[in-house]
């Protein structure tokens, strides 16, 4: 389960926002902690044994540690992770793993200071890479960089990334580019996770496969290194007959595709006094129309409300 706490967001990744014109959400329709973790609480009880917090960027919601333990209590068999830019992460990375969280999967697109601000749009790479530290000695396990490949921007940089998997148990995985939204057509800078996998091995790294986690990404080891290098193919190979990922956006409505319509609006049970089984039936009713695979998305644009960031990445 994928929990969005807040569509704000502190970068302006040029895949994922518009540069400049993107409303927030008012403030009365974000959901409150207590809110947040009645629901996860209600997936919890049903089975969900994973839990991740994401955004916007869910360093910049405030007090974001207390949340993480509030779910630690209500969701005990859960583990919880998050997906993060890093950029608040040093200050933040000694409370969060006291709260509970265990993992994180960190978003970084370049290696090169210049670059990650183009892609970006804010030169904060010095305060990324000491997220990344931080998170590292902190001992967040599992601990995965996800890199959007750029054609032109940062495809060249794919070796660099499999370099960092040698020493530590980093893993790296590589994103293909999906048309999204406000930002919906498919754009000259797509690269295919072959074109990627081709790229890395002509680098000279032999690649070895390794068994797949259940999760959206093919995996593989360079043998000797300690981390594992990943493709999430979204776009040329959709994996949507294994994703089991479920959504809360942070205005309290539940998704049940990345590609979904935002119908399922929990807000009025929640705040209308409704019980936990009546907010488990509106989700029900909602994953019971999930299609079996949405369109596909080499023909660039479905037409959804909004952008990436406003329903978690
Ligand atoms: N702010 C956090 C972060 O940067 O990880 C969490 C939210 S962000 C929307 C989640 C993930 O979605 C990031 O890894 C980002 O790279 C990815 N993402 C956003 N737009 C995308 C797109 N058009 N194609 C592929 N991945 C995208």
């Amino acid at each position: 389960m994928r929990i969005s706490v807040t569509d704000r967001c502190n970068l302006r990744c040029r895949y994922c926002m518009p540069e400049e014109g993107l409303e927030w959400l008012p403030r009365e329709e974000i959901l409150s902690f207590e809110e947040i973790a009645r629901i996860a609480g209600v997936f919890h009880d049903r089975g969900v044994a994973k839990i991740r917090f994401t955004g916007g960027e869910p360093t910049a919601r405030r007090d974001l540690p207390r949340l993480v333990a509030m779910i630690r209590e209500r969701c005990p068999e859960a583990s919880l992770h998050m997906t993060t830019n890093a950029l608040l992460l040093g200050g933040q990375a000694e409370a969060l793993a006291a709260a509970g969280l265990k993992g994180l999967n960190i978003s970084l697109d370049s290696l090169d200071p210049v670059t990650f601000a183009r892609i970006t749009r804010r030169d904060r790479f010095a305060d990324t890479w000491a997220g990344i530290e931080a998170a590292w000695e902190r001992g967040f396990r599992p601990l995965k960089l996800n890199c959007v490949v750029l054609r032109g921007l940062n495809d060249d940089e794919a070796p660099a990334f499999v370099e960092l998997t040698r020493d530590r148990a980093i893993d790296v995985r590589f994103l293909e580019y999906m048309p999204y939204g406000a930002l919906n057509e498919l754009q000259p800078e797509y690269v295919s996770g072959d074109e990627t996998r081709e790229r890395i091995e002509a680098a000279g790294f032999r690649l070895e496969p390794v068994d797949w986690d259940g999760g959206p990404a093919r995996s593989w080891r360079v043998p000797g290194f300690q981390g594992t290098v990943g493709l999430i193919t979204a776009v040329s190979h959709h994996f949507c007959g294994s994703c089991d990922r479920l959504r809360l956006t942070a205005d309290g409505f539940f998704v049940n595709c990345l590609y979904g319509e935002k119908r399922c609006d929990l807000k009025p049970l929640l705040r209308g006094g409704g019980s936990d089984e009546e907010i488990a039936e509106a989700i029900q009713l909602e994953l019971d129309r999930k299609w079996e695979a949405h369109p596909d998305l080499t023909a660039g644009a479905i037409p959804v409300l909004g952008t990436m960031s406003q329903i978690g990445g």
